[in-house]
């Protein structure tokens, strides 16, 4: 069953209920591995299982996975370890991201304690591969600074992908902080978020989604007339570590962990 017939299967309501907010890339996502049906609010229970047995899940982010894991094998992981702030142990390379600790052999497998997403892995091995491949051009930069910030259009072919990181990381990241800011914040404090002092609003958080890779989140919540806002910043340095679709897809899975843990 592909997206199309997948579609003229659900309630076509266009309801808003599910992520997606239309059912047309919903049926995109399930497709894709990215949604579950149970996620439909109004698909009956029985209808979603009848569905699921005649899908076949093209979950495209395995075979990224396996790209990424070839271009892996060819690095010496012990030469960069250093440059994008992990460490080597037992031949391979120990990694954070988010507060938690990954580790990632010669051969490009990506292992931690308790369960791991594919775009965890996809990330870390974006990060790994553009820190090598930058690996002189990072060597060259001045000493970091955490406290220069600039915005997403600002980084190096930003501007062709602002749109969509709006779309997919600042906007649901406003969602969530208008639903419920003090769970947000807790949860972003739980993830290493240190409070910034000096900026236009109160809830301002820096943290390190990857050991080089800082962000700063500002949140200005509704007031009067002024709708809430989110800027999400990087530190100049980030589009050496990550090319900007892989910037995109951090805070996409920024977003994801924070929704995952608000649900425990
Ligand atoms: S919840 Fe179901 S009916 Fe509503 S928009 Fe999403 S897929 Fe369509």
């Amino acid at each position: 069953m592909n997206q199309i017939e997948l579609y003229k299967n659900l309630p076509k309501k266009n309801c808003g209920k599910c992520k997606q907010k239309t059912c047309m890339p919903f049926a995109l996502a399930v497709i894709k591995g990215d949604a579950e049906l149970s996620e439909c609010q109004l698909l009956e229970p029985a209808e979603a299982e009848r569905l699921k047995a005649m899908i076949t899940v093209t979950d495209w982010r395995e075979g990224l996975i396996l790209k990424l894991r070839d271009e892996i094998k060819k690095i010496d992981l012990g030469s960069i370890a250093e440059l994008l702030g992990g460490q080597m142990q037992n031949g391979s390379l120990v990694v954070n991201c988010m507060g938690r600790p990954f580790t990632v052999s010669a051969d490009g497998d990506v292992t931690t304690h308790g369960h791991i997403t594919p775009w965890v892995k996809i990330l870390l091995l974006h990060y790994i591969r553009n820190s090598f491949n930058n690996s002189i051009a990072i060597k060259g930069m001045p000493k970091q600074t955490d406290e220069k910030w600039v915005s997403y259009a600002e980084l190096k072919n930003g501007m062709v992908k602002a749109a969509s990181f709006e779309r997919e990381g600042e906007e649901p990241l406003k969602e969530m902080l208008d639903q419920n800011l003090t769970a947000v914040e807790t949860i972003l404090k739980r993830l290493g978020a240190v409070t910034k002092e000096g900026f236009s609003t109160p809830c301002a958080w820096a943290l390190h989604l990857l050991p080089k890779v800082p962000v700063l989140i500002l949140y200005w919540p509704e007031e009067s007339e002024f709708p809430s806002k989110v800027k999400v910043l990087f530190n100049t340095y980030a589009d050496k570590y990550l090319d900007v679709e892989a910037i995109v897809f951090l805070i996409e899975g920024l977003v994801k962990n924070i929704e995952a843990m608000s649900r425990r």
